[in-house]
């Protein structure tokens, strides 16, 4: 008789991010960190996606397995339709960043406002509650952002983007919640001082550079760009030359989001300030 052993394998839990562009994405790295302090066994892909092969390619990842994926630039809004159930806050956001596949089902959820607010209240000890802010952009990240931004009582919040359009919709669709507003770039009120400017557009990420309100800034402005680089990005540069007390990028907002989508998927809640610490991300 042979002396046959037999290893069954389980196959490792698939995680990964979809965008257009990816390839800057430090999610891969911050996700392998969060496992790591975890003790889960995980792996976690780059998915550069172009929006027309958005839903084969999220079909194709739950087909084969996958477990979860984060959504990012420019498919927050786009993946709602492919969604079977979603949170609370992603129905209020309208957009999705974090997709759960379980028996069968996609549920969407939106990480992206916890994350803000936890680095800028928790992190960075910025008050929001009777603030001035302006957003800039009017996207699926500001999307996720203005509902949890409203819950903490601002004074005023106005979103001005390229395309007042979509500005002005998102204005309608959250004034229920709290005081917004909306206008164009060229257009932002600056009677009164914002206390906080947040910059949601994509530009910089594109190397592109928006007119940025630099009237909206004093030296009482707290300024917080979403997008974030190994070096200044353009709005966080144009901010410090414009006088704002201080500039940060979105490096902390990254990882808190990324713990809240970690939590989703593995049901624990990941320490953030040694990933933050160890990726040794610039101020
Ligand atoms: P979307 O593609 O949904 O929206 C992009 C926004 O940027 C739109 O308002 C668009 O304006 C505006 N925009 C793009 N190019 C320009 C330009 N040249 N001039 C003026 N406005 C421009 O992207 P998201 O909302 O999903 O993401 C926005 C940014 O936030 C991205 O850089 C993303 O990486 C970052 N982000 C960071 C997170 C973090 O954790 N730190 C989390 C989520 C997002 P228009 O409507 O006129 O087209």
């Amino acid at each position: 008789m042979t002396d046959k052993t037999v290893t069954v394998t389980t196959p490792i839990d698939r995680y990964g991010v979809m965008g257009d562009p990816v390839s800057h994405s430090r999610s891969p790295v911050i996700h392998r960190l969060f496992a790591l302090h975890t003790q889960q066994s995980l792996q976690y892909e780059l998915l550069p996606v172009p929006p027309e092969k958005l839903e084969i390619a999220v079909r194709q990842f739950q087909r084969t397995g996958g477990k979860g994926l984060n959504i990012t630039v420019p498919h927050k809004t786009e993946v709602l339709r492919l969604v079977d159930q979603m949170s609370e806050r992603a129905v209020t956001a309208g957009a999705v960043n974090t997709l759960s596949f379980k028996g069968g089902e996609i549920y969407g959820d939106n990480t992206d406002g916890i994350g803000l607010l936890r680095d800028l209240v928790v992190n960075l000890n910025i008050s929001v509650e009777d603030a001035n802010i302006l957003i800039l952009g009017a996207g699926g990240a500001t999307r996720g952002i203005i509902a949890p931004l409203l819950e903490m009582q601002p004074k005023s919040l106005m979103i001005a983007n390229r395309s007042l359009g979509k500005a002005e919709a998102l204005a309608v669709h959250f004034s229920r919640l709290g005081p917004v507003s909306a206008c164009r770039f060229n257009a932002v009120p600056v009677s009164t001082p914002y206390d906080l400017i947040i910059n949601a557009t994509s530009a910089g990420v594109k190397g592109e550079a928006p007119p940025y309100p630099i009237d909206a800034i004093s030296d009482t402005t707290y300024c917080y760009d979403l997008s974030y680089g190994l070096s200044p990005t353009p709005f966080s540069v144009w901010a410090r030359e414009a006088g704002a007390r201080q500039s940060v990028m979105g490096w902390g907002m990254l990882v808190e989001q990324a713990a809240e989508s970690f939590n989703l998927w593995r049901g624990v809640r990941p320490d953030t300030a040694p990933v933050l610490k160890q990726m040794s991300i610039p101020a």
